[in-house]
């Protein structure tokens, strides 16, 4: 048997909210909750992670026109940045920045406001 299938992508069930992940390749957490899955080991997307734990959102940044989230590992407590997700939900991203920049959550959503710079 021999199927033309190449693309990468991986459904899963969310283990914390029951909803359906629709993998494109990229999802690596569930956009409704925004949890996700340890499988990745050191770069995003490699899926040599055997850990297989629970991805707790800790926070989010907003960055150049996207979020990012801040994830760690509730098994091993392995931390990472991943970037957000299409069709993540943007209330659950904004509560997330809220809890890590409090002084920021007004500039949420605005456009190239709320630069950071740093050095000089
Ligand atoms: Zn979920
Ligand atoms: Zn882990």
């Amino acid at each position: 048997m021999r199927k033309n299938f190449l693309r990468k992508k991986e459904d899963f069930e969310c283990q914390v909210c029951g909803g359906w992940v629709k993998g494109d390749g990229y999802t690596d957490h569930c956009p409704q909750c925004l949890w996700g899955k340890h499988v990745d080991k050191r770069l995003p997307g490699d899926r040599e992670s055997s850990c297989g734990g629970l991805m707790r959102p800790e926070g989010a940044i907003w960055e150049k026109g996207q979020y990012r989230i801040f994830y760690r590992c509730e098994s091993c407590g392995h931390g990472f940045w991943v970037r957000e997700g299409e069709e993540d939900k943007r209330e659950e991203l904004e509560r997330l920045t809220v809890k890590i920049f409090p002084e920021k959550s007004e500039g949420v959503g605005g456009r190239g406001k709320g630069k950071i710079r740093k050095g000089g």
